[in-house]
């Protein structure tokens, strides 16, 4: 049987549009303000455009994988249960590398931004992604599995089961979830995540484990005392797909050109996000 891997996404949209239709529900029963109309509609939009360019990326992405894994892999997988939870090992904490460095270093946060601005959190906010993930160079991040012996379709396959693991824990429906916290990312987890309170900001990067933020000190569980604000610190006041696409880029294209000086130049692109904020020497 043939199976495209890019395809599984699409298969589960059904699931997804379901949770979320439920969890509407959930919150307009109890009278919550979770969901608003605009948000939704503005992150159905930025899923369908980052599925575009992804599917756009793979066309490119693919062939390098298939070039490394062909001309320089380290070792031969073969079909099998320790291979696939090797697969899935080695990209869960690529997933965290690539998410980490993602709020670190400005040129692949201007991409992941998108996620993060809204002031809402629900499961439609995992719908919300950026098409300029294959410009920032995410697909690099999992280039090693193709050294290490993985198929390019495999590599492919394991993204994608990541991501979709990833949209179940975009809800503030769930309450923390026992033992499973120590080892899973779970709602819980990950609404800290989305936080903008100080204590949350940076924290909790996980894909689908979370003992990698529990291995390099970057777990916070959450705390009651200290309810999560959702957003930025900067927050956008946008609805529209296309600026909150390009803002951060734009914004690091200005500072690049009207910098200054090459070590400003290079930490306008490269530093953390936070680096312009802090230089009040600098012309706003
Ligand atoms: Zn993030
Ligand atoms: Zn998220």
């Amino acid at each position: 049987m043939h199976f495209d891997p890019e395809l599984i996404l699409l298969a589960l949209a059904p699931v997804f549009l379901l949770c979320i239709g439920w969890e509407a529900w959930y919150w307009r029963r109890r009278q919550q303000p979770i969901y608003s109309l605009t948000d939704t509609v503005s992150n159905a939009a930025l899923a369908l455009m980052h599925q575009g360019a992804d599917k756009l990326a793979w066309l490119f992405v693919i062939p390098v994988y298939a070039w490394i894994y062909t001309h320089y892999r380290i070792f031969t997988m073969r079909p099998g249960w320790v291979e696939f939870l090797l697969l899935f090992l080695v990209q869960d904490l690529l997933y965290y590398v690539f998410h980490r460095a993602s709020h670190r270093v400005r040129w692949l946060w201007a991409a992941h931004v998108v996620h993060h601005s809204s002031t809402r959190l629900n499961l439609s906010t995992a719908f919300r992604q950026s098409l300029m993930y294959p410009v920032a160079g995410m697909w690099l991040f999992w280039a090693p599995m193709a050294l290490l012996g993985f198929p390019p379709r495999q590599i492919v396959a394991i993204v994608l089961l990541n991501l979709a693991f990833q949209f179940f824990v975009h809800t503030q429906a769930i309450p923390r979830l026992g033992w499973l916290e120590y080892v899973f990312n779970t709602p819980s987890i990950h609404r800290v995540h989305h936080a903008r309170n100080p204590r949350y900001i940076d924290r909790n990067y996980a894909g689908v484990l979370v003992i990698w933020d529990r291995l390099f000190g970057s777990f916070v569980p959450e705390n009651e005392a200290d309810p999560c604000e959702y957003g930025i610190v900067e927050q956008i006041h946008s609805h529209n797909p296309v600026t909150l696409t390009f803002h951060e880029w734009r914004a690091m294209l200005r500072d690049f050109l009207l910098l200054p000086g090459w070590k400003n130049k290079w930490m306008a692109v490269f530093g953390p996000p936070e680096w312009r904020r802090r230089r009040t020497d600098l012309p706003s």
